[in-house]
């Protein structure tokens, strides 16, 4: 049976202008760093982004590297791409990016342009692209010229090969100096992906204002810190979790006894407001206007619906906030 998108899809998501682009971003978008590379069931990864599509998700974010191996979350999200979704393409908004360590040598890692029109191609080969909407640098690179690395973004978008450019992990000097060198060549800066979640807050010292003075979009990823702002790991490690998992980035060490104290608190609170832990964290991030969309993972499907809720209840009270502000200062 061909796949047929739920007709009532965009009457449930919410749409946020991505800084002062003519672009909307869902207020949740999907990333494919875990769950989607050759080490996963194809099936579930099919199930999930039918069930993110058929909620309004309509952003997907991917990445060269991304897998296990690097480049099989692009290769598989193609063949989904080609079996369910070829009448939907225009109503996808996917991305890529490159900047980490993809191949062997010195023109597979961080931000010549050699190596960034090398992985491009290859990103659009792996998923049957023509264009990817957006192509991210993933990182600064210290020794690569800003100069070279943000005229490969305008090149990219000059041959069509990219729709928008954006731009992950800068710091805000580094972000403003890229902003400015985008803009002089034409190809304004779309949006920044750093990282962020009521555990990480580092953008709230310089970055956010600048974008948003800027009118650059702001898409963090890791928003639930890899699974940890869940009520996942409130009674110990479970066997299909991401710090259970060998090739998974959340690591044992980083669930500490303190940790698990903030955790209980926090959840504590999100009961008190209707909601699980989960969506209280992405509430929390997108509260604040300058944040265009949250880029959750997800490991099933139903981890998708319980995040999406979140959208019920943005608001929090002084009193919620300066309680979240005490638990985090614990
Ligand atoms: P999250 O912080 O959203 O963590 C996702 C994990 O949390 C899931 O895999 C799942 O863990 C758990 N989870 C998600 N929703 C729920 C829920 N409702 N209830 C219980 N558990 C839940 O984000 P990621 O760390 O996955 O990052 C998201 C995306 O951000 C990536 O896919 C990628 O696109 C992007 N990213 C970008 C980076 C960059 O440098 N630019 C770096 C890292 C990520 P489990 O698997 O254990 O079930």
């Amino acid at each position: 049976m061909p796949y047929l998108a739920k007709p009532e899809r965009y009457t449930q998501m919410q749409y946020r202008r991505c800084g002062k682009s003519g672009l909307k971003l869902p207020a949740i978008s999907l990333g494919l760093w875990h769950n989607f590379g050759h080490v996963d069931q194809l099936e579930n990864s099919r199930n999930i982004i039918k069930f993110a599509f058929d909620s309004g998700i309509t952003h997907f974010d991917l990445a060269n590297n991304y897998g296990p191996p690097p480049g099989s979350a692009e290769e598989n999200f193609g063949t989904i791409l080609k079996q369910d979704f070829s009448a939907y393409r225009d109503e996808m908004i996917i991305s890529s990016k490159a900047g980490y360590t993809m191949w062997d040598g010195p023109y597979g890692d961080w931000g010549s342009k050699k190596y960034l029109v090398s992985s491009l191609d290859q990103s659009l080969k792996r998923m049957g692209l023509d264009y990817v909407d957006i192509f991210y640098h993933h990182r600064p690179d210290p020794e690569t010229p800003l100069e070279e690395t943000m005229a490969t973004l305008d090149l990219m978008v000059r041959q069509g090969k990219a729709l928008y450019v954006g731009i992950s992990n800068y710091a805000a000097p580094e972000a403003a100096e890229a902003l400015r060198i985008l803009k002089e060549l034409g190809t304004p800066c779309l949006i920044h992906q750093p990282k962020y979640s009521m555990f990480e807050r580092w953008i709230e010292g310089g970055l956010l204002d600048l974008l948003g003075e800027q009118g650059v979009g702001c898409i963090p990823f890791s928003p639930l810190a890899q699974g940890l702002l869940t009520n996942k790991y409130l009674h110990g490690i479970p066997e299909d979790s991401r710090a259970a998992k060998p090739h998974g980035f959340l690591q044992e060490n980083q669930i500490t006894a303190e940790r698990l104290q903030q955790l209980q608190e926090l959840n504590t609170l999100a009961v008190k407001r209707g909601q699980s832990l989960a969506q209280m964290a992405l509430s929390w991030i997108l509260r604040d206007d300058r944040i265009t969309s949250v880029l959750v993972g997800a490991s099933r499907a139903e981890q998708l619906a319980d995040s999406i809720k979140c959208l019920d209840q943005l608001s929090f009270s002084e009193e919620e906030l300066s309680l979240i502000e005490h638990v985090l200062s614990d």
